[in-house]
C-alpha cells in the first residue's frame, strides 16, 4: 500500500514532539470518506496546537490541522463519490481526529461540506475556519438586527484571519466598517479590504468605562480580554457583539451595565461543532458575499513544510491575513 506524508504530533515526557512521518491508509482513523488532501491552512488554534502553548490536542498521536480541502478518493457514503471536491472545518479535526496536515484524510461524511462552485480548494483554505467563523459572526449580527445604516460596526484583530474576512464581508454587505489593529502600518491593506476607519488597538486596552460613548452598532471580536470589555462599553443601545476569540486573553473584565442599561447582546460564536445545516448556509453566504479578489489578496501560499516556522508566528500575532498550504 502506497504511503503518504503527514505531520504527526506525539506526546513526550517533556511535552510534545512534531515530526514528518510516512503513513498508510491503514493508519487513518474511522470514517466513510477518504480524501486526497490538496490544501490546508493555518489558524490561530493550529499555532497553539503545534507550539503546544494550549492543550488543543486531546488524543495522541495526532495529525494537527483543523481544516482541509481536497478531492474524494473513495466513499461508502451515498452522498459523495470519487472526484467530489470537499471542505472540512473543525469537528475536532487536529484535536481528537486526524487533521489536515497530511496528504490523506478519512472522515465522517456528515462533516463534509461540498465545495461551492465559486471557489477552488485553495480559496476554501484561504477562507478556512477563520473565514467561516467570520461569516458565522456576520450572520449573528444580522440575526440580532444590526443593519447597514445603523452606524459603524467594529472589527477587532483586523490584520488577522477572522478580522480580514469579516471586514471584506461586512463592507460587501454595505456596512460601515471600523477596525482596531496593533498594525496601523497595514492601513492601506485594511482599507483595501473595506475598512473606512483604522483605530490603534491601544485605544481598547485600558480599563473600560462602565458605559462609554456609544460608538458601535455592532462588533466582531476575535481578541477578548480588555478589548472586548471596552467594545461592550461602547456598543450602542440594542447593539450586538459577536465574540469568537481570545488572541489578547481569555479574561473579560466587564460589568453588567452595557447589558442592563443598553440592552446589548454578547453573542458567542463557536465554529467547531456548528451543525451541518448552518455550515452549509455559511458557505453559501461566503460564496455569495465574499469578494474573491479580496480573499486572494489576503492569502499567501506556502508549502506545508513551512507550518513549523509559521505556527509560532501566528500565536505571536505576526501573520497577516491567511495562510494557504499546498499539499501533495
Ligand atoms: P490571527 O492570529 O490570524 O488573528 C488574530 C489577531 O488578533 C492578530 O492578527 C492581531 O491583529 C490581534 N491580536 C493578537 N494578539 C493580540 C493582543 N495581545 N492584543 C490585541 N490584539 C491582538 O488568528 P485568527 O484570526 O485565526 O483567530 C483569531 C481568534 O479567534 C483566535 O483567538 C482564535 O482562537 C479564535 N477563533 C475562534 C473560533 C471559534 O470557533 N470560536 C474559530 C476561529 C478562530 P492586529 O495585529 O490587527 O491587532
Amino acid at each position: 500500500m502506497a504511503g503518504f506524508k503527514a505531520l504527526l504530533a506525539t506526546k513526550t515526557d517533556g511535552g510534545q514532539s512534531v515530526d514528518w512521518v510516512e503513513l498508510t491508509e491503514d493508519d487513518l482513523m474511522d470514517g466513510d470518506v477518504t480524501i486526497k488532501v490538496t490544501h490546508s491552512t493555518l489558524n490561530y488554534k493550529d499555532g497553539l496546537a503545534i507550539t503546544g502553548k494550549a492543550p488543543v490536542i486531546r488524543r495522541w498521536p495526532m495529525i494537527p490541522g483543523v481544516d482541509l480541502a481536497g478531492v474524494v478518493e473513495s466513499s461508502s457514503s451515498p452522498d459523495y463519490k470519487p472526484g467530489d471536491k470537499v471542505v472540512v472545518n473543525g469537528w475536532q479535526l487536529g484535536e481528537t481526529h486526524y487533521g489536515g496536515y497530511a496528504e490523506k484524510a478519512r472522515v465522517k461524511s456528515g462533516w463534509l461540506v461540498p465545495l461551492p462552485k465559486q471557489f477552488n480548494c485553495s480559496d476554501a483554505m484561504a477562507i478556512g475556519t477563520a473565514g467561516y467563523t467570520a461569516m458565522l459572526c456576520v450572520m449573528a449580527l444580522e440575526e440580532h438586527d444590526v443593519k447597514p445604516g445603523d452606524g459603524p460596526v467594529l472589527v477587532t484583530g483586523a490584520s488577522g484571519g477572522v478580522g480580514g474576512v469579516a471586514i471584506a464581508l461586512l463592507s460587501k454587505l454595505g456596512y460601515e466598517v471600523a477596525v482596531s489593529t496593533g498594525r496601523t502600518e497595514e492601513e492601506e491593506y485594511l482599507k483595501y479590504l473595506g475598512a473606512s476607519e483604522v483605530i490603534d488597538r491601544s485605544e481598547f486596552s485600558g480599563k473600560p468605562a462602565m458605559l462609554g460613548k456609544e460608538r458601535w452598532a455592532g462588533a466582531i471580536d476575535s481578541v477578548g480580554s480588555s478589548t472586548l470589555a471596552n467594545v461592550l462599553s461602547q456598543t450602542k443601545f440594542g447593539g450586538c457583539v459577536a465574540a469568537c476569540g481570545l488572541a489578547q486573553g481569555t479574561d473579560l473584565p466587564t460589568t453588567v451595565m452595557p447589558f442592563i442599561l443598553r440592552g446589548i447582546t454578547l453573542q458567542g460564536v463557536q465554529s467547531v461543532m456548528t451543525p451541518k445545516a448552518r455550515r452549509v448556509e455559511a458557505w453559501e453566504r461566503l460564496a455569495k458575499n465574499l469578494d474573491i479578489g479580496k480573499l486572494r489578496a489576503m492569502a499567501v501560499a506556502h508549502p506545508l513544510e513551512d507550518v513549523l516556522e509559521l505556527a509560532p508566528q501566528i500565536v505571536e500575532g505576526k501573520v497577516r491575513g491567511r495562510v494557504v498550504f499546498n499539499i501533495g
